[in-house]
């Protein structure tokens, strides 16, 4: 049985796997979602205590993705895709932190842009067309995509970036691979990039002349892989009481997944929203009236989205129903101030570091219980390394912070990257150019 996909806006056909992968967006701007979500049994969900994540994510993705590989192919995708863990930490009683930075770019985008990269280029080997990949990225998602999809045949990554608004780490991470990877430095913000990207999407002249998709988390493929960690983490929690689970969020890409994997059946008690000052979801949820705002700098600079693109998805999974919404999701923002308070907090309680985002994440979960008194087990989703995030961090703490091979080899290498305006036009040019 195979699962269909529709757009959000309700206009664009319906498509299969194969179709909303490779086109990212509906040709009506809308977000692709699956017509049915699989579930699995009470009995799987017992039996992923104590599993590892390639068991886990073999059994969640199939009756995702099975139809398309013989089942020896498809074993093979999901171990190469998910060759590291995401270990679950202790720091108290009833709170944990997922630990989702022990990939090759640090941040837990890798598992999604691993996965995709392989999808992509088994899934579509037999079209003879380039594949284009446009990606924008307000950082870690440049440094996944690029690493996923670095040197794969019959595909081209183009990474769009804000000029000045990511770490130079993160920079260079997508600007230094070259090959089938080019940067694109916009002289604007990330909502300018993603502006970019969309418009080329429903570009009909461009999308004849060349084949476009996206690995940002319009990309539904991009969705799927991140679930399976939800469940590792549970697979790691010694008991059987379902967790809140707090959730760093930008263009709620994660927490999505996390509402999808619950739709399979995992036990989950709720999930929290951690926001930075763009908090535009967290004032829909108070106001009921989804106000995009323009996006603002911060120390978690992954999270800086003024205009979330997984907000329509989040609202199909619950109906269009906000107080369905409100049940489920518990959203919080913390200013730059806050947050730095909060990596003191964590580093001189726990001794444990948290970059910028993860601390939001905590100060979300910490919010809550107290607003609400909530005992239950809390899940931390830490989403990128703190060595990433130096320049941001609370000085006293860095030596505190191992610096990973992955990172420190990057420093010498030379920086490449085309600029452009904040203009489509000029944007479109450079990528025909690139043909
Ligand atoms: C991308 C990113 C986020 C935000 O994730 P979304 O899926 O866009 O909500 C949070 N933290 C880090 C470190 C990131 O790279």
């Amino acid at each position: 049985m195979s699962i269909s996909y529709h757009s959000t806006n309700k206009k664009a056909q319906k498509v299969g796997f194969r179709e909303a992968l490779s086109r990212g967006l509906a040709p009506d701007g809308g977000l692709y979602m699956p017509d049915s979500i699989p579930t699995l049994s009470p009995q799987n969900w017992n039996e992923f205590k104590g599993k590892d994540i390639r068991t886990i994510g073999k059994i969640m993705l199939r009756p995702w993705l099975g139809e398309f590989f013989s089942g020896d192919d498809f074993d093979q995708l999901v171990e190469d895709a998910l060759n590291f863990d995401a270990p679950l930490v202790q720091l108290k009683e009833n709170l944990y932190v997922l630990e989702l930075f022990h990939g090759p770019t640090l941040a837990f985008k890798d598992f999604a842009a691993r996965t995709m990269g392989r999808l992509m280029a088994a899934l579509l080997r037999d079209e003879n067309r380039e594949l284009h990949v446009l990606t924008a990225t307000s950082g870690d998602t440049g440094a996944a995509v690029a690493d996923g999809f670095y040197d794969v045949p019959g595909i081209r990554v183009w990474v769009l970036y804000p000029s000045g608004k990511v770490s130079p780490l993160q920079e260079k991470q997508f600007t230094t691979l070259g090959k089938n990877i080019t940067a694109i430095e916009v002289d604007g913000t990330f909502d300018d990039c993603q502006r970019l990207v969309k418009q080329a999407f429903v570009d009909e002249d461009l999308n004849r002349k060349m084949k476009l998709t996206s690995a940002n988390s319009i990309n539904i493929g991009r969705l799927l892989p991140q679930m399976v960690y939800y469940a590792r983490a549970w697979a790691q929690l010694k008991d059987d009481a379902p967790p809140l689970f707090s959730v760093p969020s930008g263009n709620f890409g994660n927490l999505t997944a996390g509402l999808l994997a619950q739709k399979m059946g995992l036990p989950a008690a709720g999930f929290i929203a951690g926001v930075n000052s763009n908090r535009t979801f967290f004032d829909y949820i108070q106001s009921g009236t989804y106000e995009p705002r323009k996006s603002e700098r911060t120390i978690s600079n992954a999270m800086d989205v003024g205009d979330p693109s997984n907000f329509e998805r989040i609202l199909a999974l619950y109906g269009g129903q906000i107080n369905e919404l409100r049940k489920y999701i518990h959203p919080y923002w913390f200013s730059d101030d806050e947050t730095t308070a909060g990596m003191h907090e964590v580093n001189d309680t726990y001794g444990y570091v948290m970059d910028p985002h993860t601390a939001v994440g905590y100060l979300a979960l910490k919010k809550m219980r107290r607003e609400t008194g909530d005992k239950r087990t809390g899940i931390v989703l830490a989403t990128a390394h703190p060595a990433k995030f130096l320049e941001v961090i609370p000085e006293e703490m860095h030596q505190h912070i191992e610096m990973p091979d992955a990172l420190s080899k990057l420093k010498d290498r030379a920086k490449k990257s085309v600029t452009v305006s904040a203009d489509y036009d000029a944007f479109r040019e450079i990528v025909l150019a690139g043909r």
